[in-house]
C-alpha cells in the first residue's frame, strides 16, 4: 500500500484469462469496420475501491460488463475516456504512437472527474500486455499498414445514488478495428471528397473557462451531438467550435490554419492550451513539434511550395481568420487527431458564408501533406523515432 494506505495500479499484478471461443475479425474497411462494434477477443478491467485502492488488472475475454442501475456513471457523468490506435508497421512490427501521453492525459482527465489517479506508466504497460495479446490476430504481420483503435475508459460503476464521488471505478481497454476517417467512406456510400467542410458554431459553445473542455470526459461529447447533426444535414462534416467568436478546434479534432500575416510572415496557428478549452491533442502537440524542428529556415526539408514558417499558439478569433480569407492570405488549413488523423479543410461556413479554403492540388495543401507523411513515417515505423513505441 501507499502513503494513504491505498493500492497503486500495479502492471505486475496483471492476471491473465484467455478466450475459449475467438471472435471474427473483420475485412479492412467492411459495413462491421464501418460500424466500430467489432471489439478484439480480450478486454482489459481493472477496480478500484476507495477502501483498498487499484486491484489486480485483468485481461479476459470481450464481453459485457454489468452494472447496477445505481451506477454512479450513469447518473453524473463520472466518466473519461482515451482514444489511441495501434499500427501495424511496413517493417512488421506493433506500434504505438506516443502512448505515455495517453495514458497520462487519461489521469488528467480522470481527476478532473473526481475518478482516482494512476501512474500512467503502468497503464501503458498493461496497455502493451494486452496488445501483445490481440494484437497478433487482429493486425496480421501479412497487413501492414492498418491499425486498431484503443479505448481506454474509467467509469464510476459503484451501486450509489447519493450525489458525490462513487466508492468504486472501473478501468477498462477494449481495441476495435475502425475505419480511416482520413480518406475512406463507408461501403456503398459515394467517395469522400478529400477536404472536409465545417460548420461554425453559432449559438452553442464546447466548453468555456472554468469548465472541463481540456480533459477528454464523456460530458464534453454527448451535448455535442445536437450540433454536429445539424451541421451534417446542411452538409457539414464536423463543427468548428467558437467560443465568442475565439476559434478553439473542430469536431473531436485540433484545427490549425496556415496564413500569410498583414506583413506577409508565414504562420502556422493553432488555439493556444492556456485557457483550458481545448483538448492537449498528442497529434495537435506532435504537429507543433515538428513544425517548430523541420519548418526552419536551413530545414532539408523545405521546397519552394513548403517554405519556413513561424509556429504560433494563441487565441484568434473568426474575424481574423475571415479578414485573412477576404485578403487572400489564408494557405491552408487542416485539422489533427488521432480518428481523423491529418485532413485538409476546404470549407468553412460562417454566417451563413462559405469561406472556401485553399486545397493545393485538390487533395489538400502542401503542410498538412507532409506533416501527415512524417508522422505515417513513425507510426508505421518507416523511420526510427521515439515516438513509435514497439509494442
Ligand atoms: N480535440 C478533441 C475534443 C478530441 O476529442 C480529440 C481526440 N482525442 C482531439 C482534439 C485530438 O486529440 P488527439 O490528437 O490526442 O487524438
Amino acid at each position: 500500500p501507499n502513503a494513504a494506505g491505498l493500492h497503486d495500479l500495479d502492471a505486475s499484478q496483471l492476471r491473465i484469462t484467455p478466450t475459449t471461443s475467438l471472435r471474427t475479425v473483420p475485412e479492412p474497411d467492411s459495413a462491421e469496420v464501418w460500424g466500430v462494434k467489432s471489439c478484439t477477443d480480450h478486454m482489459v478491467t481493472v477496480t478500484w475501491t476507495d477502501d483498498y485502492g487499484w486491484h489486480a488488472p485483468e485481461i479476459k475475454p470481450y464481453g459485457p460488463l454489468t452494472l447496477m442501475p445505481t451506477a454512479s456513471c450513469l447518473h453524473y457523468a463520472t466518466q473519461c475516456f482515451e482514444g489511441m490506435k495501434v499500427y501495424r508497421g511496413f517493417d512488421g512490427r506493433l506500434r504505438l504512437f506516443r502512448p505515455e501521453r495517453n495514458c497520462a492525459r487519461l489521469v488528467l482527465s480522470s481527476t478532473r472527474v473526481a475518478l482516482p489517479a494512476f501512474d500512467p506508466r503502468e497503464l501503458e504497460k498493461i496497455l502493451k500486455a494486452f496488445l501483445k495479446i490481440d494484437g497478433p490476430r487482429w493486425l496480421p504481420k501479412s497487413r501492414p499498414g492498418t491499425f486498431l483503435y484503443l479505448r481506454p475508459a474509467i467509469i464510476g460503476n459503484g451501486e450509489q445514488l447519493g450525489v458525490t464521488s462513487p466508492s468504486e471505478v472501473l478501468l477498462f481497454i477494449i481495441a476495435v478495428p475502425w475505419p480511416d476517417l482520413s480518406t475512406g467512406s463507408p461501403p456503398g456510400a459515394p467517395p469522400r471528397a478529400p477536404g472536409l467542410k465545417l460548420l461554425a458554431s453559432k449559438t452553442e459553445t464546447r466548453a468555456w473557462p472554468g469548465g472541463f473542455g481540456y480533459a477528454k470526459v464523456g460530458a464534453n461529447y454527448g451535448p455535442a451531438f445536437v450540433s454536429q447533426i445539424e451541421g451534417r444535414k446542411s452538409g457539414y462534416d464536423q463543427i468548428l467550435w467558437l467560443l465568442d467568436n475565439q476559434v478553439t478546434e473542430a469536431g473531436a479534432s485540433n484545427f490549425f490554419v496556415v496564413w500569410k500575416t498583414k506583413e506577409g510572415k508565414l504562420e502556422l496557428v493553432t488555439a493556444s492550451l492556456d485557457s483550458k478549452i481545448i483538448l492537449d491533442g498528442v497529434t495537435r502537440r506532435s504537429v507543433l513539434e515538428l513544425a517548430r524542428e523541420r519548418l526552419v529556415e536551413g530545414s532539408e526539408h523545405l521546397t519552394s511550395e513548403v517554405k519556413a514558417l513561424e509556429v504560433v499558439e494563441r487565441t484568434y478569433t473568426i474575424f481574423e481568420l475571415e479578414e485573412a480569407w477576404k485578403e487572400g492570405r489564408l494557405v491552408e488549413a487542416f485539422v489533427s487527431g488521432t480518428a481523423y488523423f491529418i485532413t485538409p479543410v476546404s470549407a468553412i461556413n460562417y454566417r451563413d458564408e462559405d469561406l472556401d479554403i485553399p486545397m493545393g492540388d485538390g487533395t489538400g495543401g502542401h503542410y498538412a501533406g507532409l506533416l501527415k507523411k512524417w508522422l505515417k513515417d513513425i507510426m508505421y515505423g518507416n523511420v526510427e523515432h521515439e515516438w513509435g513505441v514497439v509494442v
